[in-house]
């Protein structure tokens, strides 16, 4: 039969004549298929049963790498190199995520015609090195609230083997299968945060672990969550038994973000970098020389470095962007204590407004606040047990002691040094006569005792 320009496929609408390399086939009534779209619908049918779920998974809208970082420079302190090679990391691990979602979709025949190049993105889970109270939990944390995904934190000392008594390490999928109120696909693409990671190094490559010889097992067991693999979970309120169904999650796509403080990790870069001939100098004095000097070592931080602390080559490979952070100094914690969006002295500030007294920290206090928590070497972390145990006999008087009377609630450096009572200004001057305490009843005894 010659091609015929009056036949057209029902289907791409083109003439017989036009497409005279396809054959056509004819239906009941004056319908006509070309083998083309034949083959087309075949792909398609095929692509469907391979993909159960053709329905395209949530699409991230992700921000840009500045745009996390100025989002997270309103919450988070100094820590600027981490900051940005985590807003970069977070960024291209949910491009990733995007760029799976959508292959996933995406049929034989788009694949064809768009002819995408089939590159694999791998995950960038990232390793956070830093001292207590840096910021590193905080930084996971605000990252994770910005892209609204959930998020979870879990104790690496807490975690063992399975089958040992203790954590088991598919609980902390658990935790952002909880966080995520059950919802499979939102927790597979969340954020979970493990600290103390430097805690289960292998016992044999660092003789200041203490810890027992399941430290390689625990790594083990993480290197498979990070790796990727489905984690059998008990369904909501459930404990695991053989006989239940499981709730199944994809950790593939869960970015994981580890943390520690590594102490003496230092001294290993040192000792590699003296093998080489480059050992820094010995003239070191003031603690700010050695705090330099020891962020100036971590810098040159190798995997290998890490190996010898005692973490696991394979383990190491899934964490590929590492980024360190800064012991935060004086003038930083003064900063977190002021600047941060919900920052300490504010969210004081707003409970004492409650009460229509205005709080006041004189620059000194919190100088004096900053140089205690440094002292506790807990970093931001003792900030706030500093001003409770300071301001707690303020706090517990004020809103029973007329606190209409009182103006101002000043913190002055003594309160933080010596437990003086802070300095109270009245509205009505007359009233500030008698005591300068909130509690017309405290003895000089009693302050004393406090201080
Ligand atoms: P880490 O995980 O490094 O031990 P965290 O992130 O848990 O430390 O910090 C504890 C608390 O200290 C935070 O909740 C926050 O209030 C404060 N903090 C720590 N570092 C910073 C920082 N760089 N900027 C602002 N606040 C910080």
């Amino acid at each position: 039969m010659k091609p015929d320009d009056n036949i057209h496929c029902n289907f791409c609408q083109k003439s017989q004549k036009a497409q005279q390399q396809y054959d056509f086939i004819s239906g009941p009534g004056d319908i006509y298929i070309c083998s083309q779209c034949i083959e087309q619908c075949n792909l398609l049918l095929k692509n469907k049963k391979k993909n159960k779920v053709s329905r395209p998974k949530k699409k991230f809208n992700i921000p840009t790498p500045m745009e996390i970082h100025e989002y997270l420079n309103k919450y988070i302190i100094e820590q600027h190199q981490a900051k940005k090679s985590l807003a970069v990391a977070v960024h291209n691990h949910y491009k990733r995520v995007n760029d799976l979602s959508s292959k996933k979709f995406r049929t034989d025949i788009e694949e064809e015609v768009e002819n995408v190049e089939d590159v694999e993105l791998t995950k960038s889970n990232v390793l956070l090195i830093g001292p207590t109270g840096s910021g590193k939990t905080l930084l996971a944390q605000t990252i994770a609230r910005f892209l609204d995904v959930p998020f979870a934190i879990s104790d690496a000392t807490s975690l063992t083997e399975a089958g040992y008594v203790g954590e088991d390490v598919e609980n902390v999928i658990l935790s952002l299968l909880q966080a995520a109120d059950y919802n499979v696909e939102t927790a597979e693409t969340g954020i979970i945060y493990i600290d103390e990671i430097d805690k289960i190094t292998r016992k044999s490559e660092n003789t200041s672990i203490t810890r027992d010889v399941s430290g390689e097992g625990v790594q083990q067991a993480l290197l498979k969550i990070l790796e990727g693999t489905t984690a059998n979970l008990p369904p909501k309120g459930g404990r695991k038994h053989p006989q239940q169904e499981f709730i199944q999650v994809n950790t593939s796509n869960i970015l994981f973000i580890v943390g520690g403080a590594f102490v003496g990790l230092e001294n290993i870069i040192e000792n590699r970098l003296s093998n080489k001939a480059m050992g820094i100098a010995a003239d070191i004095k003031t603690d700010e020389e050695k705090i330099d000097a020891k962020q100036n070592l971590l810098k040159k931080l190798e995997p290998t470095d890490l190996s010898k602390y005692g973490l696991i080559p394979e383990f190491i490979g899934r964490l590929p962007v590492i980024s360190v952070l800064d012991p935060l100094d004086e003038h930083s914690l003064v900063d977190i204590l002021q600047k941060p969006k919900n920052a300490l002295v504010k969210q004081y500030k707003k409970l004492m407004k409650y009460e229509n007294v205005e709080l006041v920290f004189e620059e000194k206090a919190l100088r004096a606040i900053a140089r205690q928590a440094i002292k506790k070497k807990t970093g931001a972390r003792g900030l706030r047990a500093v001003i409770e145990e300071a301001i707690l006999d303020t706090m517990y008087k004020i809103p029973s002691v007329n606190p209409s009377s009182i103006k101002e609630c000043i913190i002055t450096e003594d309160v933080i040094l010596r437990k003086t009572p802070p300095h109270l200004v009245y509205k009505d001057k007359k009233s500030q006569e008698p005591t300068q305490t909130p509690e017309p009843t405290e003895t000089p005894e009693s302050t004393e005792e406090s201080a």
